[in-house]
């Protein structure tokens, strides 16, 4: 027998028993004729200690960091105790050992606190995969799967395998693509997910489907996204959209309950995209605290009804505010405090080339009810004090103004809540805010081709209330500058996200499942019936078949385990991840291929 215990699993009731122990040596501390050895497993870290006699056998046969060690003695009491660790009550004397195998010196401490930067890690990961750090990162994933299993289990999804080598699915990405030997000339794509498979299931009568998957995108890499990533996968038969809100709410519940023993007991908010948009500047808004946008000027072309102010800001002869397209501001609490040098700080951020804007006006809402401001030459107290309230600014308080282009500016000013609401200390780790954002627009417009693209995806319902709207309407944009004006632009869909501190970690629809409403979807992207052939039939022909009405729903898993862990970066849940260019460093992947294999696919690399 190798070993009769994990170094993690000896206590002080052990005392005197005999054990075996086996693992990696952590540590090597010689005191004259004692040597002390730290052995590591996946379950802990034991002390071992070499007496006299051994202790000259070592020097024989020396040990070296990272050698895997099998040690046989006796449990002891130690007198020196160490309460930090489960196994700090004991140590083994040994009586006997056998180096099972050496280790070069690794590249980095294995430690929480590792010398080793990332790269060094990454090419070295199955040492770095040894530090506990890493370990309880993937134990957690494991947890959070194991979860999800249960309460799908529990609620009759079935995990069912579909397959990777497969022909486009759609989901806003390039395919990944794979020759095929045996077909020349012709490729397989990697899914970018199962969606139409899992739909496909759906009119297999599989009612419950889920599985957790990889799936395989060829985006650029922003910073924190993968090629390759793991969803949970679900697909559920007659439902509504409220059914799959319900099923899923609950699912999150429960790993919160499971894996960081939280009971989530909030009525979990909704909120529609288009107020998202407005009162946060994006989609995935982090709700752990207010400070909601408010827009003092809009674009006219622009419709929405929770934004008119523009006459608290209008006709003052302020050309930066009278010439912009729109003016957006947010009240910072007990921001009338800063001081002179922390708004330079903060106009020189929002100058910064990824945010993008060419200054930053305030209000300063003092506690003596006085309004000071960056724009008092335009505006009396009295309008400053309006433009403040209408901010939500209370006693105190500080209401930073943006002014530009409409897009830019939202993009800005929900950079600028995020990055305050960080150096207030409200986006508190520990907090977790869940929010649906729901009736997405259906259509994205694609100002390069001039066309529509689908939102979500091209399997994605409209709002029933609006296929009459997609139907009787030409998809066709005729005036690109007006775009907004087409009907197809206030179509919204059966869609949701599920948000968590402002990240998506899921979305869904309920789905098109009849082929007239499929095969006008397929036109309003500007697809030809041909082509909508030649890449849909099976799904179109599957229609034909008595398909159900379904809707269904992915969480990003990686996303999922790394905001759980309170962590922002997925690499670190993900055993064996890409680097930020895609690469795997280990392997040395993608790297080129024989000319042999070049000719069995019979392909020619160019250039
Ligand atoms: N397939 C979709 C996605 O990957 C999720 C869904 O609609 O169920 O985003």
């Amino acid at each position: 027998m190798f070993r009769t215990h994990t170094c993690g699993e000896l206590r002080i009731d052990h005392k005197d028993n005999q054990v075996t122990l086996a693992g990696w040596v952590q540590t090597i501390r010689k005191f004259g004729a004692i040597t002390f050895v730290d052995l590591r497993d996946r379950y802990g870290i034991t002390q071992l200690v070499f007496n006299e006699i051994l202790n000259t056998q070592l020097d024989d046969q020396p040990l070296g960091r990272e050698f895997v060690l099998q040690a046989s003695g006796k449990v002891l009491e130690r007198t020196n105790k160490n309460q930090t660790i489960p196994t700090g009550e004991i140590e083994i004397e040994v009586t006997g050992f056998k180096i099972l195998n050496k280790s070069a010196t690794p590249p980095f401490t294995i430690q929480d606190d590792t010398d080793g930067g990332d790269d060094l890690r990454m090419k070295f990961r199955y040492l770095d995969l040894r530090r506990n750090a890493v370990k309880r990162n993937l134990e957690l994933r494991y947890a959070v799967n194991r979860s999800a299993r249960n309460y799908l289990h529990e609620n009759a999804f079935m995990d069912i395998e579909t397959p990777f080598l497969i022909k486009s699915t759609p989901e806003g990405a390039r395919d990944f693509v794979v020759p095929s030997r045996m077909n020349t000339g012709q490729f397989y794509a990697l899914p970018q997910s199962p969606q139409t498979f899992k739909q496909l299931l759906m009119v297999s009568g599989y009612d419950r489907y889920y599985q957790i998957v990889k799936c395989f995108r060829d985006e650029d890499l922003r910073a924190d996204r993968q090629p390759e990533f793991t969803q949970i996968d679900c697909e559920m038969s007659f439902v509504e959209q409220e059914d799959i809100l319900k099923m899923f709410e609950e699912l999150i519940k429960r790993i919160f309950k499971d894996v960081k023993n939280i009971d989530y007991t909030d009525i979990i908010e909704r909120m529609t995209w288009e107020d998202a948009m407005w009162q946060y500047g994006n989609d995935k808004p982090d709700i752990r605290f207010g400070m909601s946008i408010c827009t003092l000027k809009k674009p006219a072309t622009v419709f929405y009804d929770k934004a008119d102010h523009a006459a608290l800001i209008n006709d003052a002869g302020f050309v930066v505010f009278d010439s912009a397209e729109s003016v957006m501001a947010i009240a910072v609490p007990g921001g009338a405090a800063f001081t002179r040098k922390q708004l330079d700080e903060l106009t020189e951020w929002v100058k910064r080339p990824q945010i993008g804007m060419k200054g930053l006006a305030y209000i300063r809402a003092n506690e003596d009810g006085s309004y000071k401001s960056s724009i008092d030459k335009f505006y009396s107290e009295e309008r400053l004090k309006a433009i403040a309230e209408a901010s939500g600014a209370q006693k105190g308080d500080i209401t930073l103004i943006l002014a530009g282009a409409e897009e830019r500016t939202r993009k800005a000013m929900s950079e600028l809540r995020l990055e305050m609401g960080k150096q207030l200390g409200l986006r508190k780790e520990h907090e977790f805010k869940l929010l649906w954002v729901l009736d997405f627009p259906l259509f994205e417009y694609a100002e390069e081709e001039n066309r529509w693209v689908a939102r979500h995806h091209p399997f994605t319902s409209p709002k029933p209330s609006q296929i009459q709207t997609m139907i009787v309407n030409d998809p066709v944009i005729h005036d690109a500058a007006n775009y907004l004006s087409h009907p197809y632009a206030q179509i919204k869909a059966n869609a949701y996200d599920m948000v968590l501190n402002g990240n998506e970690i899921g979305g869904g629809s309920i789905r098109i499942y009849q082929r007239e409403l499929q095969e006008k979807m397929f036109a309003a992207l500007g697809m030809s019936q041909d082509e909508a052939l030649h890449k849909f039939g099976f799904l179109l022909g599957a229609f034909e078949y008595g398909a159900p009405p379904h809707g269904g729903i992915a969480f990003g898993f990686d996303r999922l385990c790394s905001i759980l862990g309170g962590s922002e970066s997925i690499r670190d849940f993900i055993a064996f991840p890409k680097n930020n260019s895609g690469r795997d460093v280990m392997l040395d992947a993608p790297s080129t291929i024989d000319n042999s294999q070049l000719d069995e696919l019979a392909l020619i690399i160019k250039g």
